[in-house]
């Protein structure tokens, strides 16, 4: 009966992040030693005084439907921690926690995006937000960046892929595959070419703003001209190692924000409970509370990229935040390794998985061919392991 599926559905790719970790899973459960750098997660347990927060949640029987927005307390603290943070000022009838910064992401697809309208995407960008612009039946209009501009698109790139259906540009910073941060400055020249385009509104994916190397997160909804045309994202599942909570936000101009609760409304009814309240725990700490896990991730990220130096063909930019290295594989392509000829970079991911048992992901999903994206988000021990592994089939 599958033929019977939607061709929404039909047209729409598995999530290819959440498809490696799957087979992994899969090849771990047949015994195979495998070691599992494709999914973007966190390996640190969550902190106590935020798991204590969620089991004071049980106990005081939080256990209705919340608001569909969220709990006031926690828009409040979300309000507040984009005071603290970010300098930008959302008022709690602009914020919407829904059930991670995915549905965020899609709430506001369905609610910004008509069929036909154009959505830019800097490319690499992260795996979900070609599929999710489709799902609402815009177009994704990718912008190919290379590691040797650090995977960052120019204004001149972003000034050259608009057209008069472009309604959105959609990107993070630190970038999901890349590392690469955005600068104040970089973010300004992007908003000197949005001026002159006040009908283009921006996505800015925050989710690893503090895993951030470099000091100073900018948003740019606090640059001149953009604060009522951004959606501010961002949510817990990477600083506080919560993605199985599953609790993500919006700061938006108020339209937006009640827009993305009528959808939400209709679809979920809100984000799960003690999840939102752990959330407030977690939000309302100072950021000193996760410094331990920043400075492993620098730690590892720098190690990283030591030993991934050390192999011929791996080209690698300095990611300066979220854990995730991409080096530029393309060297091998046309190469016959151990009697497997590599076409490309999902043929590089699936070698490295049947021959080193190293699962990453293949860059294609991200927009850029040339690349696979390693994830940091494992021991040292392991990441060790993995390079060994990967120098010795290569
Ligand atoms: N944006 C980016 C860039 C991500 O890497 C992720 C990781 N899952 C998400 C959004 C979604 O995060 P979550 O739904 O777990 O909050
Ligand atoms: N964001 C993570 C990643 O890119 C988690 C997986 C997912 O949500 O797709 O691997």
């Amino acid at each position: 009966m599958s033929n019977h599926l939607s061709d929404r559905i039909k047209n729409m790719s598995t999530s290819a992040t959440l498809a490696m970790a799957a087979k992994a899973r899969e090849l771990r459960n047949q015994g195979k030693d495998i070691i599992g750098l494709s999914l973007g997660e966190p390996d640190f347990n969550i902190p106590d005084f935020i798991k204590d927060a969620a089991k004071q949640a049980i106990d005081d029987n939080y256990s209705s439907y919340s608001p569909v927005d969220g709990y006031a307390d926690l828009k409040q603290a979300i309000s507040n921690k984009f005071k603290r943070d970010n300098n930008l000022d959302y008022g709690v009838q602009q914020i919407v926690v829904s059930t991670g910064a995915k549905q965020s992401l899609a709430n506001v697809a369905m609610v910004m995006i008509n069929k036909g309208d154009e959505v830019i995407l800097p490319a690499p960008f992260w795996v979900s937000y070609s599929d999710i612009v489709k799902i609402a039946e815009g177009i994704p209009v990718q912008v190919p960046t290379s590691i040797d501009t650090d995977f960052k698109m120019t204004p001149e790139q972003l000034e050259k892929a608009i057209t008069p259906k472009t309604k959105m540009l959609w990107f993070s910073s630190p970038c999901n595959p890349s590392g690469s941060v955005y600068s104040r400055a970089e973010l300004e020249g992007l908003a000197k070419v949005l001026q002159k385009h006040p009908d283009i509104y921006v996505v800015s994916d925050e989710i690893y703003e503090h895993i951030n190397f470099v000091g100073g997160h900018v948003s740019i909804a606090g640059i001149e001209g953009m604060y009522e045309r951004t959606i501010t994202v961002n949510g817990v599942s990477k600083a506080f190692a919560m993605t199985g909570w599953r609790i993500g936000y919006i700061g938006a101009a108020e339209w937006i924000a009640k827009g993305c609760t009528k959808f939400q409304g209709q679809v979920t009814s809100g984000a799960n409970a003690i999840g939102q309240r752990a959330t407030i725990a977690a939000l309302e700490a100072p950021v000193s509370k996760i410094k331990h896990m920043i400075d492993e991730f620098h730690q590892r990220r720098d190690m990283l990229l030591e030993l991934l130096g050390e192999i011929d063909g791996f080209k690698l930019n300095v990611p300066e935040g979220a854990f995730y290295v991409f080096p530029d594989i393309s060297s091998f392509f046309g190469k016959t390794l151990n009697g497997t000829t590599i076409g490309n970079a999902s043929d590089f991911a699936l070698y490295l998985l049947e021959n080193a048992n190293v699962a990453t992901v293949t860059g294609e999903a991200f927009g850029n061919p040339n690349c696979i994206r390693i994830s940091y988000a494992a021991s040292e021990k392991e990441l060790r392991e993995a390079v060994a592994r990967i120098k010795s089939v290569v």
